[in-house]
């Protein structure tokens, strides 16, 4: 995940619940990735550092358990560039800038096609391959994603076999997807919820601004007055909200109830104002002991440098290894060993 500021509960949902249960089952690896975050960040990186805290924050107060998983910054594994050099030796051209996610990312850069290509750096053309090295340097073998981001993996799987098929070896894991159900939640104003739509809400949030911004969530158009019947159908944001905190089994004892939202909504019983503030009332309290664990280790750096410590070091033993089979693969002096 890009350092680029606090998470939003959109991550919370759509990646972070689903991480909590691979940490369960798998031998995984959490990286926080700050050189990707320079491929368009590149002029302005003060705000880098206080976000790689930032997410380290968000991840811990949800559960991320470093004593389960690997959790860690890519630029502390150097051996995540050296691969990144070496892939780069064996990416054809026409692959790498044939990437579906690169020319998106081109394309964000301006509106004009000649400018975008104009601005777009050799660190992030070289995206695809740097993020295959980040999946190979573990020897990945799974990567939770979203349907969406199938088309890296494909990269990813190229370049591996590319590179086994070169070398006559059987080395690098095919990287596969792993499909994760990710509900689609939208931002306060029914559009995509992102951080630069300011239209989020943060995990980090406190209860007071949560209630501030569920406030400026769209309901049910077609209802004017407070006398008028609801429609949780035509509910935009709101509703989903509620089906999502009280209905998806993350709360044991949810204290706001699904049917009783929708039968007082659609008798005209509560009025949309109130019953956004219910919905804060439910959010908050879903939110509040991860807030407060938080909190705690704001106040506490030192803990959560010597988690990061801890987690780069686990990934950058199993990093060494397979950058020492790469070499001697490669046929190349090992001047590290
Ligand atoms: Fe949505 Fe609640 Fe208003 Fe019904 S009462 S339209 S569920 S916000």
């Amino acid at each position: 995940m890009r350092p680029t500021g606090r998470l939003h509960i959109g991550h919370y949902f759509g990646a972070l619940t689903n991480w909590l249960h691979l940490q369960e089952s798998y031998d995984a690896f959490f990286m926080i990735a700050d050189w990707h975050a320079l491929t368009t960040k590149y002029q302005d990186t003060s705000q880098i550092t206080q976000s790689i805290w930032e997410i380290a924050l968000d991840w811990l107060s949800i559960g991320i358990d470093p004593d389960r998983a690997a959790v860690y910054v890519q630029s502390a594994v150097p051996e995540i560039a050296e691969l990144h050099v070496l892939l780069s030796m064996v990416s054809p051209q026409s692959w790498v800038e044939g990437e579906p996610g690169l020319k998106d990312m081109i394309r964000m850069l301006a509106n004009d096609e000649e400018e975008a290509r104009q601005k777009a750096t050799y660190g992030l053309i070289g995206y695809p391959v740097l993020m295959t090295s980040d999946i190979l340097v573990m020897k990945g073998d799974l990567v939770p994603v979203g349907k969406d981001q199938e088309s890296h993996l494909e990269f990813a799987r190229d370049v591996a076999r590319r590179f086994n098929t070169l070398y006559g070896v059987d080395y690098f894991p095919e990287p596969q997807a792993k499909y994760t159900s990710t509900p689609l939640l939208k931002g306060v104003d029914g559009q995509k919820m992102g951080k630069s739509y300011n239209n989020d809400i943060k995990i980090a949030d406190t209860a007071d601004d949560t209630v501030k911004k569920i406030r400026q969530m769209i309901t049910d158009r077609t209802r004017i007055a407070k006398s008028d019947p609801g429609h949780t159908d035509l509910c935009e944001v709101p509703w989903p909200y509620y089906n999502l905190f009280a209905n998806n089994m993350l709360m044991e004892h949810p204290s706001i109830f699904l049917s009783d939202v929708k039968q007082q909504c659609e008798n005209a019983i509560i009025g949309c104002v109130d019953c956004k503030v219910r919905l804060a009332e439910l959010v908050n309290e879903f939110f509040a002991p991860i807030r407060e664990k938080r909190e705690k280790l704001a106040k506490d750096p030192d803990k959560v440098r010597k988690i990061l410590e801890h987690g780069n070091t686990k990934a950058r033993h199993v990093a060494k290894q397979t950058l020492a089979d790469v070499r001697e693969i490669m046929s190349l002096i090992d001047w590290h060993r």
